[in-house]
């Protein structure tokens, strides 16, 4: 733990780290529905959905690196229970059960939308009390951003396929 570096956080250090392991959990519980809805999804443009359902898996895994690391240079503790995400999480875990490919993109959507909304959150707590957070939370939420248009373009592109071929 840096000292002078925890010293300029403008704001109380332990609520800081409880929503930076709030959204650790997230990211992995993220990266884990990610990475089993690319194994198991089914039906049309099912190449070009792994393709992308698997980029995004290593994007959420690569967060959970992010914020472990600044929860450590904060003095905190990165979740260290799995089972202790689920208690944390701020957007669930969705189980790809139903392999169909539009009912896993609908599912990584809804995750989508929520993970835009929890770092938005974490930019406006950030903004004028953590610089070093605040920069974390952009760039992850520019990747949410992209994740979220990427599912919503494959969508589109699959019902326009289906509707050419009168389906
Ligand atoms: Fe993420
Ligand atoms: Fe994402
Ligand atoms: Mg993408």
């Amino acid at each position: 733990m840096g000292t002078r570096g925890r010293d300029i956080v403008g704001m109380d250090i332990n609520e800081l780290l409880g929503l930076l392991n709030r959204a650790f959990a997230d990211e992995w519980l993220a990266y884990y529905q990610y990475w089993l809805g690319a194994k198991v999804v089914k039906g049309p443009m099912k190449d070009a959905v792994i393709a992308e359902l698997l980029l995004h898996a290593a994007d959420e895994l690569r967060h959970a690196e992010m914020l472990s690391l600044r929860i450590i240079q904060l003095g905190g503790v990165p979740i260290a229970e799995p089972k202790e995400w689920y208690q944390h999480t701020n957007c669930g875990y969705d189980a790809p059960t139903d392999p169909y490919v539009m009912a896993i993109l609908g599912q990584n959507v809804k995750g989508e939308q929520c993970a835009i909304g929890v770092y938005k959150k974490l930019l406006d707590i950030t903004a004028t009390k953590d610089p070093v957070t605040y920069n974390i939370a952009v760039q992850i939420l520019q990747d949410e951003v992209e994740h979220e248009e990427d599912l919503q373009s494959l969508v589109e592109d699959i019902e326009a396929t289906m509707h050419a071929q009168g389906r």
